[in-house]
């Protein structure tokens, strides 16, 4: 046998599973995914895909062998690891409407993720988890509050209590923009048990039938919407049994990381593919549009926006390959996500900008996807932590760790 090259460090190459996985499903959204963006009548009044569209499309996903990634081979899922995801997310999410199909989207990801960790029984998760990844339920979760409680504190200033009264808890106080909402079944709550500052919250499950609770409404946004988008719920004495506790009492914040710093960064692996969306249609009307005697590819100052965006979306592949490693050496990689989730959020938002800027008044139409990319992008700079709160947290771990802050491996 060869000795191993100690020159090589690093390898950059898919494995040739990976490999086949990637572009069989990337042959998927090319047949199925791209045509249906077309059709103004597949989108729903929010702006996304609509149900009736969703349905069929992602019955053929499943019979492609393209479902629920994340999940284990034993529930029906792809098993693949984080670095496996990378690839797969950002193939997808070349179409706005791939996550959805192939069952990787927000917020049905992070929630099917956390609960995969943190159920204790496998009859919890036939119960709470299976139903999800099937695609027989949607699911939520529930943290943000509306002013003057929680949001980017958390931890500090959440207001809705889980008051425990015998052996159940019972819920009152309000939240909003909780992802996909309207429709969802199955609702991952954080709430305040008691003011301990740092075991203060604890998580929870509810079913949409329990009495107690309400969407007050779907709160209008700049869009496009989530499926099920963004809503304000009041709930008023909804009772919870103690055993749809998640994890501990106290551990609230603690499952709230457990859901988050993967969460984020799979929303960077589905930013990379929009960004790269974008770059491809941008690149195919730079080629055949002319102007003054010249097409736009071979104007200097267009090569130059389209080959910065490229440098920053290589960049953001990279950071988000490096945590997504580090994750699965089962290691929290909260710096690196960190630096993916603020880079990836950017580039997102510049290569949409980019593509609507060079498509001219094209790129402000509707004609294409890029409009849609455009407005939803905006919100990558907000959600799972504003980009400023990214940036304390890796201030606070130059601080605290100096030098070592660059340490390899
Ligand atoms: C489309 C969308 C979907 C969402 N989905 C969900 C969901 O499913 N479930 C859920 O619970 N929540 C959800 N959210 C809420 C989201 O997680 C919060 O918006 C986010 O955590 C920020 O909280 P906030 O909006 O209250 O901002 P605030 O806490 O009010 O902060 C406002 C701004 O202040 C600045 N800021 C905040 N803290 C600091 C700091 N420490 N240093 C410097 N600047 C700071 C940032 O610029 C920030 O944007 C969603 C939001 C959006 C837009």
């Amino acid at each position: 046998m060869a000795a191993p090259d100690k020159n090589r460090m690093m390898d950059f190459s898919l494995p040739p599973d990976l490999e086949s996985l990637r572009l069989r499903l990337s042959a998927f959204v090319e047949a199925h995914l791209l045509p249906l963006e077309q059709e103004r009548a597949n989108y729903d009044a929010y702006e996304n895909i609509r149900l009736d569209v969703l349905m069929p499309l992602r019955e053929k996903a499943k019979a492609a062998g393209l479902w629920a990634p994340q999940m284990p081979k034993a529930r029906g899922g792809l098993g693949l690891s984080m670095t496996g995801r990378a690839v797969f997310y950002e193939e997808a999410n070349r179409s706005i409407f791939g996550p959805l199909a192939f069952n990787c989207a927000a917020p049905d990801d992070g929630n099917m993720n956390v609960l995969n960790t943190v159920l204790k029984t496998e009859a919890q998760k036939d119960k709470w988890l299976q139903p999800i990844i099937d695609g027989h339920v949607r699911s939520s979760f529930v943290m943000t509050e509306p002013h003057p409680g929680s949001g980017s504190d958390p931890g500090g200033m959440m207001l809705t209590r889980a008051e425990k009264r015998g052996g159940k808890y019972v819920v009152h106080g309000r939240k909003w923009f909780i992802s996909g909402a309207d429709g969802a079944a199955h609702f991952i709550l954080v709430a305040r048990t008691s003011d301990d500052p740092r075991n203060g919250l604890s998580a929870f499950l509810f079913h949409k039938d329990q009495p107690g609770w309400k969407i007050l409404r779907r709160v209008p946004t700049m869009g496009p919407d989530e499926l099920g988008g963004t809503c304000e719920l009041e709930f008023d004495g909804l009772e919870i049994p103690e055993e749809n506790r998640l994890m501990e009492e106290g551990d609230g914040l603690r499952l709230t990381q457990i859901r988050l710093g993967p969460a984020r960064l799979t929303h960077c692996m589905r930013w990379l593919g929009l960004s790269k969306r974008c770059l491809e249609i941008a690149h195919a009307y730079v080629k055949q549009r002319k102007a003054v005697g010249s097409t736009l590819a071979e104007r200097e100052s267009v090569q130059i926006m389209l080959g910065e965006v490229a440098a920053e979306i290589a960049k953001g592949r990279l950071l988000t390959m490096h945590a997504a490693w580090k994750l699965d050496r089962g290691e929290k990689a909260q710096k690196e996500i960190s630096m993916a989730k603020i880079h990836v959020a950017d580039t997102l938002n510049r290569a949409a900008d980019v593509g609507v800027q060079l498509l001219g008044a094209r790129g402000y139409s509707k004609d294409t996807v890029l409009e849609w990319i455009y407005r939803y992008a905006r919100c990558a700079k907000l959600v799972d932590g504003a980009s400023e709160v990214h940036k304390m947290v890796l201030a606070r771990s130059l601080a605290k760790e100096g030098n070592d802050f660059w340490r390899w491996g």
